[in-house]
Formats: C-alpha cells, sequence, structure tokens
C-alpha cells in the first residue's frame, strides 16, 4: 500500500462490534451502585478490538467499573482542528417480558442487529470505533487529532463519564468540536436529520399533603394518594402552547403533506389539531414544538387500611430554548389549577435547552450524508431527549447528534426504538453510518479551512 493510500473501515467490524457489545449487557439503572453499568465489559471489548492498532489508549475509572476509554489518533499538523467522537457504551435495563427476542443476544439475522442498544447508541459507538481504527492503521496520517471517547454513564446524566471528565479532567478531550447521538432518521421522503441542539430538562417532584384517616371510612377524607392522581391526570391532559423554532417550517415541508395539513402544521394556533396526519413522526413532533410534562412516578402510601397524608408525583419536563425555571413552574401551576395552592413543587434539576451554530463541521457532515443517500436533503432539528453534546456546548465547543438510517427509517420508528421493546438496526444502516462517519473525520481532520 502507497503511503498516500488511507485505510477505509470495513463495516462489517461495525456488526461484528455492536453484536458483542449488546452481549455485555452494560446496563446503566440510574442507581450509583458498582453493579449498574459495568461498562468495563465494553471498554475491555474495545480495547480488544484496537488492540491491533496503533492507537493511543487512556482509560478512566472515577467509580469501580464504571469505565471511559480514550483512543486517541495523533495528527501530523498541531494548527489542524481536532474532532471528538463521543460515543456512551451503557444502555437502559430490557424487560424480557415484552421482548420477542432476548434482549441482550447481539443476535444478528436477515440484516437485522438485535438487542438493548441497538439505535441507543452502541451502533454509532461502534461505527466510531471502527473508523478511529481504520484512521490508526493507515499508513496515510490526518493533519488534526482524533480522539474517540468511548464514555460510561450517558443513561443516567453521565456523572461517571463525560460530566466527570469536564469537571475533573477537562485537558484530556479536544472541545471545540464534537460528534455524539442521536441524527440519522428519515422525514418524508427525501430529508434526513442532524442534531443542532437540544431540548432542556427541568425535572420537578411535587410534593401533596392531606390528612390520614381509617380506611374504613373514607367519607370526606383527604386522601393524598387521590389528589396525587388528579395532579397527575391535570398536568397530563394539559395542553402547553406550541411554540415552533425557526427550523420547524423545514421539518413541515419534509414531510410532504396535503397543502392543507402543511398550513394548519405551519401555524402555532391551529398545529396540534394537525399533529396526527405526521403519522408515526407525530409524537416527535408535538415534542419538537411543545413544553412537555409527562409524570412518570407517583407515590404515596404504604398500609392498606391507613389513608395516606402525603403523595409525591415526579414529573419529566422537557423544555424548548428560551424556557427557564418560572416559565416551567407558571405553565405547572396553570394545569393544576385550584388544585395549585395543595402542591409545593420541588426543583430536581435544571439543563436549559442547548444548541450549535452553523459551522463548517455541520458542512462536512451534511455532505457526508448526501453522498451516502443521493437525492437527500439534510434537516437541522433538535433532539428532544438529553445527549453528551451539552457538555461540548457548555465548554464553548460546537456539537451535533449524527448517523446515517437507510431510507424507511422514519423518526418515528427509530424514535419508538429509544428505550423501546425489540430494538433492533439494520446492517444498511450500520454500513451507511461507518461509510459517512469515515468521510467526515478524513474530510473535517484533513482539510484546514
Ligand atoms: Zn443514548
Amino acid at each position: 500500500m502507497s503511503p498516500d493510500r488511507r485505510t477505509t473501515p470495513n463495516p462489517q467490524e461495525t456488526v461484528d462490534l455492536l453484536s458483542a457489545l449488546i452481549r455485555n449487557a452494560c446496563v446503566n439503572d440510574g442507581t450509583p451502585t458498582p453493579e449498574s453499568g459495568g461498562e468495563a465489559r465494553n471498554a475491555d471489548t474495545l480495547d480488544d478490538y484496537f488492540s491491533a492498532t496503533s492507537v493511543e489508549t487512556e482509560r478512566l475509572e472515577p467509580v469501580p467499573g464504571r469505565v471511559t476509554t480514550l483512543y486517541r489518533v495523533p495528527g501530523h499538523d498541531p494548527k489542524a482542528p481536532a474532532l471528538t467522537l463521543l460515543g456512551h457504551t451503557d444502555v437502559v435495563p430490557a424487560d424480557p417480558r415484552t421482548w420477542s427476542r432476548a434482549p441482550f443476544s447481539g443476535e444478528v439475522s436477515d440484516g437485522i442487529v438485535w438487542g438493548r442498544g441497538a439505535i441507543d447508541m452502541l451502533n454509532l459507538t461502534s461505527a466510531m470505533a471502527v473508523v478511529t481504527a481504520a484512521a490508526a492503521r493507515s499508513p496515510r496520517r490526518l493533519a488534526g487529532d482524533l480522539v474517540f471517547a468511548a464514555v460510561a454513564d450517558e443513561e443516567a446524566g453521565s456523572r461517571h463519564g463525560v460530566g466527570w471528565i469536564a469537571e475533573h479532567s477537562p485537558g484530556l478531550l479536544p472541545w471545540d468540536h464534537a460528534l455524539t447521538e442521536t441524527a440519522g432518521a428519515h422525514v418524508g421522503p427525501r430529508a434526513v436529520t442532524v442534531t443542532v441542539g437540544e431540548k432542556g430538562a427541568f425535572p420537578r417532584r411535587l410534593h401533596i399533603r392531606g390528612s390520614s384517616g381509617h380506611g374504613s371510612m373514607p367519607w370526606g377524607s383527604d386522601n393524598a394518594a387521590l389528589l396525587a392522581a388528579e395532579a397527575a391526570l391535570r398536568i397530563a391532559r394539559h395542553r402547553t402552547p406550541a411554540h415552533p423554532d425557526e427550523r420547524w417550517p423545514d421539518f413541515v415541508h419534509a414531510a410532504h403533506l396535503p397543502a392543507d395539513v402543511t398550513t394548519g402544521l405551519l401555524d402555532p394556533d391551529t398545529l396540534d389539531d394537525h399533529l396526527a396526519h405526521l403519522g408515526d413522526s407525530a409524537r416527535f413532533a408535538h415534542a419538537l414544538t411543545h413544553l412537555t410534562f409527562a409524570p412518570t412516578v407517583l407515590k404515596s402510601g404504604d398500609t392498606l387500611n391507613v389513608i395516606p397524608s402525603t403523595a409525591v408525583v415526579d414529573i419529566d419536563v422537557r423544555s424548548l430554548p428560551g424556557q427557564d425555571d418560572d416559565d416551567i413552574d407558571a405553565e405547572l401551576r396553570r394545569a393544576l389549577g385550584d388544585l395549585s395552592a395543595r402542591v409545593e413543587i420541588e426543583h430536581l434539576d435544571r439543563r436549559t435547552a442547548s444548541a450549535s451554530p452553523a459551522s463548517r463541521l455541520y458542512d462536512v457532515v451534511a455532505d457526508a450524508v448526501r453522498h451516502q443517500l443521493p437525492g437527500t436533503e439534510v434537516l437541522p432539528t433538535l433532539t428532544t431527549g438529553g445527549t453528551d453534546a451539552r457538555f461540548v456546548r457548555d465548554a464553548g465547543g460546537v456539537a451535533y447528534g449524527f448517523g446515517v438510517y437507510a431510507p424507511g427509517w422514519d423518526v418515528g420508528k427509530t424514535r419508538r426504538l429509544f428505550h423501546g421493546d425489540d430494538e433492533h438496526i439494520d446492517t444498511e444502516s450500520l454500513h451507511l453510518t461507518t461509510h459517512a462517519l469515515d468521510e467526515v473525520i478524513h474530510t473535517f481532520l484533513n482539510n484546514t479551512p
């Protein structure tokens, strides 16, 4: 091989690596126990995979078993831009009773890889490993530094992963430019998403006080469990106003719906009434354009014959850009109506929405997606959940969600499989993502603007 030839990645390695990472079952249940996550297993698999390359490896273990590994391919030009690939190695739990296959088999059959993590996000983490290994094996060096960070604990807020690096050892990563989950799903016949920002998270705990009494005499009692149920129902049924951002019209036009539906979706006053026309993608589109409240945990009572005097309701709150604590609480109080006086609102966290501006990296990503799917338009969009991109943005850098799904994988289907039953991905999407990511690193890291 001549020294000016670069080594191209073999996408079959992405398929094999994904299957192996799924089988390791690095399930993050959100607790700080050493049993949660166990990302050391995926770190070992990745170390094995990289062992035949010249990549520089650094292993971080801030908590026993919670391993993050950095794989660095140094560039030859210190003035060239650097790129960080952030791939988390943990997955959320899976209940085998609601799956039709074993969630951690990593089975590959008929062009499909099955298992927890197949799209969130061991697919992309595997592709990141494969392009990084190809770059490390290549006789032609990249100009800028490439760092693949296989990080722990993303699914529980990244305290033992990127969050730990940002707080304790920020010098370990280049923060100027990064790619991470989650993008590449289709909207309508010709558009594919690139994620440029994400909604904020303002989780709330409602404390509700009633009075205790004997369960044998419920008449006229002030039962905190019933108040909690009523509060949860009111919040779930409350319609927050639509606040579509400047990217929304492109999303709507990309869906290629009849003209009257398009007009309805573009008007904030009639948007909600037309969401159903988006089919599978309606739930994502609603989240994209609204402050959302999801009551997820209700707790009250512990004894069958005692009317409970206290209750708590946890609400998963996802905000739009520009919304802050006061906006959230005011909207929650509106939803509660006359129950508001009975409810104390506790703030559990505060993460405002974040977004990155257009940049050279965005242009390189958009070109790479279009080269894999000719005739496709690239649609900059928000993602509705939190990702590690926010740590890059907090550090002053630019971060995007990346990925390329094969045609047929629309935002509705991919979103349903995130943390869902029977999570899976097709090998064609793994091939497309691997090739596109390879183009991104070579174009971005070799051509200084
Ligand atoms: Zn994820």
